[in-house]
């Protein structure tokens, strides 16, 4: 997970829906949804704003296989989340600050990654306190080696790679239980972002442990604003590099 602006403006179906009463159809049901999902990747980089895995736009093709979608005509596989759940609190379900773009968290036979559950399917209609777009339940997230230094007892399950976790309870059992964060391959996803970065700061600055922090710092916002695009266009955002941002406190 990681902070995600919502500086940018909102799509203009969504502002048209919410001015329109009950009756007249100003409902989240009623919302084209399309608009609002193509901003959501806009600002969260193609990345789904809980995982951080990627998530693009698909589409069928005659034989019923799935395939980068070049019309971006329907909206399948992402999910549009509400921060506060639609049963809790409905008058916010039009609102564009309430709403992250997420994966379908292994709700979607198509989808390839199947279960454990994660994301907005497994959180369903329980509150959350992390907050993808407020800076200060993000600055509690933590990052760390799921088992430093541990070595298994004989039919035990390993953990590997890197776990998110918190100090702040409530938002630490949000990491954990209500989106399901630490489950499957998500914790090795992250280790091999981090890894990623890791190899990259090595290869640019092999003396950069000699550093003085500040010139360390600057080295290291330097290389991930470099590294954490995917494309020259800057539009898709390396997956899972969020955990490169928690772990050096960018
Ligand atoms: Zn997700």
């Amino acid at each position: 997970m990681r902070y995600v602006s919502k500086a940018k403006a909102e799509p203009a179906a969504l502002t048209a829906r919410r001015k329109l009463s009950v009756a007249q159809g100003g409902t989240y049901e009623a919302l084209e949804k399309q608009p609002v999902i193509k901003a959501l990747m806009r600002d969260q980089g193609y990345l789904c704003g809980f995982c951080m895995r990627r998530v693009e736009l698909f589409e069928r093709d005659a034989n019923g296989k799935a395939r980068l979608s070049k019309t971006a005509s329907n909206n399948w596989p992402w999910k549009i989340a509400h921060w506060q759940p639609q049963a809790t609190n409905g008058p916010r379900s039009l609102d564009w600050q309430n709403m992250v773009g997420a994966c379908r968290g292994g709700d979607d036979p198509d989808g390839g990654h199947g279960p454990p559950r994660t994301c907005d399917t497994l959180q369903g209609s329980a509150p959350l306190r992390v907050n993808p777009h407020d800076r200060s339940t993000i600055a509690q997230v933590k990052v760390r080696s799921a088992r430093p230094g541990a070595s298994p007892k004989p039919g035990e399950v390993v953990i590997a790679g890197y776990e998110l976790y918190s100090d702040e309870p409530v938002i630490h059992d949000d990491l954990r239980l209500r989106l399901g964060l630490n489950e499957g391959y998500l914790p090795d996803n992250r280790k091999s972002a981090i890894e990623g970065f890791r190899a990259l700061l090595r290869d640019r600055c092999p003396r950069h442990a000699t550093l003085s922090a500040a010139a360390k710092d600057a080295l290291v916002r330097a290389l991930y604003d470099e590294w954490k695009w995917e494309d020259q266009a800057k539009t898709r955002l390396r997956p899972f590099c969020g955990a490169v941002e928690i772990l050096y406190g960018l």
